[in-house]
């Protein structure tokens, strides 16, 4: 960052301009807004700054003791020799010096602004770029309407009273939020102040009222954040507290509210995880203290994610919940690699399966996953390749099948290694595939090789053999 950002307190305080037309004039009624006792210093000065007196005004050409006692000085003559010079006095006595639009002279620069006082926004780009400021600044002018200059002032009415009601800073920041995120912002927007005003006694009257605490059970998605949906972002955004996966990535989490507590409850492949009735205990312990629990899970949280176990046990302990689902790692890998699940000429069905090696492989409904014209798509199953080919080709499946295996879909990180039914068990290995996953059988996965649009083209196993 080129600039430090601030906003400076010139209440009463000295600043210099220099220049009187209309460049200045701008300046000037902004710094009188922002009650700076201005001197102005110019031979000719515009009607409005000549009738205005608030402003000190010199009919002079600069000279240095000008700058006695002020803090910032702003040059804005069309003359280059004077705004030079108004620079290197700056410099000289440590005065900061905007000289307008030149920002190699200036040593502090003017952002562009959106005024709702009390709310200001200020945009910068460090005189690089001063259209992009502008388009940023029109931008935030139809975001930020004129309401929240007023909410913001209602609630500088209030903020003692608010203080004095909510002690604890944790109610408060509830308090705000509920505030600004609902009918009192609402009420604002519609031009109803009085009602605004009523509906925030009436909320402030509620809010030391035990909270009853609650559950969000959140679908994270592969890993992508753009690929959360506006629900889940919301929700992060009102944690309290974030139970997360370790699937879940560092790009969604840093969209958290900053002081949410997080709580990794990862499982890694090779066990070291928190166990799930743990998991259970720290859901209710949070939830019954108040909090807003964020339950956050890779991909989905209904699908292969232990989701519907959590929720059973909120209920039985009568912990309101809500669930947001997210983007499933079969649905993100197909789309990231290219390989429509279903086709009107390869596959009319779909199907999710884990397949995670040990007892559960075996008790597939392997001759039902066997059938042609489907999909499907198997989670946690790098470690099963080999029974995976086996019992499909067992129970009817060709051999010559298409086989996607895609690794860390939708993220950098994306691999996608196409082989046949026959050769996933060396595909595998050859390509030294890891968790996460998914396995994709079925002929559509071969539309890959034309499809492929996302990262790094498909590896064919027959490409893998070659190179060996
Ligand atoms: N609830 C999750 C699945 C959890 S099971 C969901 O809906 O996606 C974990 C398995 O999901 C992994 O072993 C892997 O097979 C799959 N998986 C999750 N994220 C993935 C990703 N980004 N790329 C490939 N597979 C992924």
């Amino acid at each position: 960052m080129r600039y430090f950002p601030l906003f400076a307190d010139l209440h009463g305080r000295r600043v210099l301009v220099v220049g009187g037309g209309a460049v200045a004039e701008r300046k000037v009624r902004l710094l009188l807004e922002a009650g700076a006792q201005v001197l102005l210093v110019a031979p000719e000065v515009t009607d409005w700054l000549q009738s205005n007196s608030a402003i000190e005004i010199r009919r002079d050409r600069f000279s240095a003791e000008h700058f006695a006692g002020a803090v910032l000085a702003i040059a804005a003559t069309d003359d280059p020799s004077v705004n030079a010079a108004v620079a290197a006095t700056g410099r000289e006595r440590n005065v900061l010096v905007n000289v307008v639009d030149v920002s190699e002279l200036s040593s502090f620069i003017v952002p562009a602004i959106v005024d709702r006082s009390p709310l200001v926004i200020a945009i910068s780009t460090g005189g690089v770029a001063p259209v992009l400021a502008r388009l940023v600044r029109e931008r935030l002018e139809s975001l930020v309407d004129g309401s929240f200059g007023q909410l913001a002032r209602l609630l500088e009415r209030w903020r003692s009273r608010i203080k004095g009601s909510l002690p604890d800073v944790n109610a408060r920041r509830r308090f705000y939020e509920t505030v600004l995120r609902g009918q009192v912002a609402t009420l604002v927007r519609n031009q109803d102040l009085q009602g605004a005003e009523r509906e925030l006694e009436r909320t402030l009257a509620g809010a030391n009222a035990p909270r009853r605490g609650s559950v969000v059970l959140v679908g994270a998605g592969p890993g992508d954040a753009g690929l959360l949906t506006l629900n889940a972002l919301r929700a992060l955004q009102e944690a309290d507290v974030i139970l997360h996966d370790r699937l879940v990535s560092d790009e969604v989490l840093n969209l958290a509210r900053r002081d949410a507590d997080r709580i990794c409850v990862g499982k890694s492949a090779r066990g070291h995880s928190v166990p799930q009735h743990r998991i259970h205990e720290l859901l209710l312990e949070h939830a019954r203290q108040g909090r807003r629990v964020v339950r956050l899970k890779g991909g989905d949280p209904f699908i292969f994610g232990r989701g519907g176990e959590e929720l059973e046990h909120l209920r039985q302990h009568g912990i309101p919940f809500e669930v947001v689902p997210g983007i499933t790692a079969a649905v993100a890998c197909g789309a990231y690699a290219g390989i429509p699940l279903t086709h009107r000429e390869h596959a009319q069905s779909v199907r999710f399966v884990t397949a995670h090696c040990g007892e559960s492989i075996d008790t597939l409904d392997w001759p039902a996953l066997a059938q042609e014209r489907q999909t499907v798509a198997l989670y946690m199953g790098v470690a099963g390749l080999a029974t995976i080919r086996d019992r499909l080709v067992q129970y009817g499946r060709a051999p010559s099948t298409p086989v996607a295996i895609v690794e860390n879909g939708s993220s950098a990180a994306q691999r996608v290694v196409l082989a046949t039914l026959a050769e996933i068990e060396d595909a595998g290995l050859a390509a030294a595939v890891t968790s996460p996953a998914l396995v994709i059988v079925g002929e559509v996965a071969a539309l890959a090789e034309q499809l492929h649009w996302f990262g790094s083209a498909p590896v064919a196993w027959r490409r893998l053999r070659a190179a060996a």
